[in-house]
C-alpha cells in the first residue's frame, strides 16, 4: 500500500514549519521563530493528535 502518508511528525506542513522556524532563527527573528514553533505544536496536536 503506497500514498499512506502516516509519518506521525513529518507531514509537508510540518517540514515547511520547521523550514520556516529555522529560517527565523537564523535571521535571529526570535518572534516569528516562537510563532512557527506554536504553530507547529498546534499543528501537530490537531492533524498528528500530539500532546502540546
Ligand atoms: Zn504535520
Amino acid at each position: 500500500m503506497s500514498g499512506r502518508a502516516e509519518a506521525p511528525d513529518a507531514c509537508q506542513e510540518c517540514q515547511e514549519l520547521v523550514l520556516a522556524e529555522a529560517a527565523a532563527k537564523r535571521e535571529r527573528d526570535g518572534s516569528r521563530e516562537t510563532d512557527c514553533r506554536v504553530l507547529r505544536a498546534r499543528h501537530q496536536a490537531a492533524v498528528h493528535g500530539a500532546r502540546a
